[in-house]
């Protein structure tokens, strides 16, 4: 059922990558809203497309979903059984208070923007489980009442993610302001850009820019971005 709409945004990130010169993205599927089916459906599109050879990279090395609540992850997970052969990412705010749910359920947190959450994540990733692979979330267009840190944090917050053994520092997130002149979100792209290329020179276990959603998917993979978070354009309209 999903095979048509995964197909068409397969082709739009592989022309965005001929086009910009820059390797194709990773593709994150962001089921957040859409049911445990949904997912499981969406995996088997994405397991068919990785078979046939297209476009290989953006659906390699497996399934990838993001959501942006914990509770309903965990739910999901927990109708997929084996839910587990799933890379989940969090891409929504994470509280304090949820990072011990949060650093045993994810394969990623793409949304850690304090050091307070850095300790939490640490300390409760659980023990049998490969590190947590973490992204800074920087509030780019310096949004007021938005999250993610302020670009000049960005080194100290590597540094301390960098320091646990239980976490691994993969990169920079962003979720730019939603201009509707596409123009200026990519100047937000570019700041990113430069932002990641400076931490990748100090931190070299860095390799992921996550930026991109359905709208400008082209835009962010023209300016850099290493992995796209795509709903909309997947699964239809949320309601
Ligand atoms: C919902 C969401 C997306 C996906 O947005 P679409 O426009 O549906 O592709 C990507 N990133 C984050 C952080 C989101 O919350």
């Amino acid at each position: 059922m999903y095979a048509q709409a995964l197909n068409a945004v397969l082709e739009r990130l592989a022309a965005a990558a001929r086009d910009a010169g820059r390797p194709v993205p990773r593709l994150l599927a962001v089921s957040k809203t859409h049911p445990a089916t949904a997912v499981a459906e969406m995996a088997s599109a994405l397991r068919a497309a990785a078979a046939s050879g297209t476009t290989v990279t953006a659906v390699a090395p497996g399934p990838a979903f993001g959501e942006n609540y914990v509770q309903e992850a965990l739910a999901k997970q927990q109708a997929l059984t084996p839910g587990k052969t799933l890379e989940w990412h969090l891409i929504g705010h994470l509280q304090s208070n949820k990072a011990r749910e949060a650093a045993a359920a994810f394969d990623w947190v793409q949304t850690v923007d304090r050091d307070k959450l850095v300790a939490a994540l640490a300390r409760h990733r659980p023990d049998g489980l490969p590190p947590l692979n973490v992204l800074v979330q920087v509030n780019i267009d310096d949004e007021a009442g938005k999250h993610g840190c302020t670009p000049g944090q960005v080194p100290a917050l590597a540094v301390a993610i960098a320091a646990q053994p239980r976490l691994l520092l993969r990169g920079l997130m962003a979720i730019p302001a939603p201009h509707p002149d596409l123009e200026r979100r990519r100047e937000a792209f570019i700041r990113m850009k430069a932002l990641f290329d400076a931490l990748a020179t100090q931190h070299p276990q860095v390799d992921t820019l996550s930026m991109g959603m359905s709208e400008d998917i082209e835009l962010a993979v023209a300016e850099g971005a290493t992995m796209v978070r795509v709903g909309t354009a997947l699964f239809g309209r949320r309601d």
